[in-house]
């Protein structure tokens, strides 16, 4: 006979809310058998009893794994436009460093109690890795291109990627824009048809200099044209900020999930939301605050996305722009902060908002029925994370 196991915490956060006086049963596999009142009676033989937090294991909705190796190599604060010329001119690094930072930075993810992760690929580093881990991927194959005349060339690389991260068993890839201001409308309409049903992410509105392309062309990105060498005279701004000049051309995925969003506006919310509604699509704005701080030392309008009703998960970006890749570490900082919100809603976030963002709802984020979606214990001063399963 299988083994259950009964756990009790001072309090059980179940994907949803905070529940006091219950004890969780799960197979010795890990897999949830329900929550049940602690009666306190003869039968509560062999409970463990934990002090701290419950919480199913974390959702982290954004990372970049295979920059793991640039850890505290790029200067803080410097706005993003100087980041990403930095990060282009850091590409050539040795291999074997850049294999052993990705075997680490897994590692760290799983004994911070994450579960999942939506991460960006421009490369097909991490395929090895992502074979042996415990943690659970979706893959987001990232192209870029401003040229129209690229376009097909741009997908047809990526689409390469796709196929050899979905040989190496990991079927859950696609194909995914970079950012707004980095591909071209040919190359997000061939996304677009690509991702039909399927989940796709983009960075959002991460610097105001992006909203700037978009409103007038004058802006710190034709610095970055300027570096790649490209002509982008071609370009015309559309008067617009940027989400509202580009989502709509990606109405055929089922999910779309926003990152950063640190210059979003309560007109772009309500635009980008109404948008989605009629195309029967549902929206998750993900949160990467350490991120925001470390490149635009600037926070996204928490409290507008809330009061907006939005779909809010959490990400940590890559280690290029975060000390860690650490969930609490990001639900800390949002508490500094915004200490208006409650940590009960955070977890939400960072639990069964993320596992529904990256459609992975059906097994993790929530203590219910059938579920493995990890154990993980938190103490009361949220320093500590500790894996029970
Ligand atoms: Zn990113």
């Amino acid at each position: 006979m299988k083994e259950v196991r009964k756990i009790k915490a001072d309090s059980i956060f179940d994907g949803r809310k905070f529940l006091f006086g219950k004890i969780l049963y799960v197979n010795e596999d890990g897999t949830i058998i329900g929550i049940d009142d602690d009666k306190q009676d003869a039968h509560n033989t062999n409970l463990e009893i934990f002090h701290g937090i419950l919480v199913p294991g974390f959702i982290n909705c954004h990372c970049h794994l295979e920059l793991s190796h640039l850890k505290n190599v790029i200067e803080e604060k410097t706005g993003l436009v100087d980041f990403l010329i930095k990060v282009m001119q850091l590409r050539s690094f040795d291999k074997e460093e850049i294999l052993s930072s990705i075997k680490l930075g897994d590692k760290e993810m799983y004994d911070e109690g994450i579960v999942a992760v939506g991460d960006i690929c421009n490369t097909t580093d991490t395929v090895l890795q992502k074979r042996s881990s415990h943690i659970l991927y979706r893959n987001f194959v990232e192209t870029m291109g401003f040229l129209p005349g690229v376009a097909q060339v741009r997908f047809d690389y990526s689409l390469k990627n796709v196929f050899e991260i979905i040989a190496a068993e990991n079927c859950n890839t696609t194909i995914v824009a970079h950012a707004p201001y980095s591909v071209s409308k040919e190359l997000l309409q061939l996304i677009n048809r690509y991702a039909a049903g399927k989940i796709v992410t983009i960075h959002n509105q991460e610097t105001e200099e992006e909203n700037k392309f978009f409103q007038e062309g004058k802006s710190e990105f034709l610095k970055l044209y300027q570096f790649l060498k490209t002509d982008i005279s071609f370009y015309r701004p559309t008067g617009k900020n940027s989400l509202p000049s580009y989502l709509s051309e990606l109405d055929l995925p089922s999910k779309i999930l926003l990152v950063h969003n640190t210059t979003t506006s309560e007109e772009d919310i309500l635009f980008a939301e109404k948008n989605a509604k009629e195309n029967g699509q549902t929206l998750f704005w993900v949160l990467c605050p350490n991120a925001n701080l470390y490149i635009e030392n600037r926070l996204p309008q928490i409290n507008l996305l809330r009061k907006c009703n939005c779909n809010i998960v959490l990400g940590t970006d890559s280690l290029a722009s975060n000390h860690q890749l650490n969930i609490l570490a990001e639900i800390k900082t949002i508490q500094k902060y915004f200490p208006e919100i409650s940590l009960e809603e955070m977890l939400r976030w960072a639990t069964l908002n993320g596992a529904r963002a990256l459609g992975f709802s059906d097994g993790l984020g929530s203590f219910e029925k059938g579920k493995k979606p990890g154990l993980v214990l938190l103490n009361k001063g949220l320093e500590e994370v500790k894996r029970i399963f």
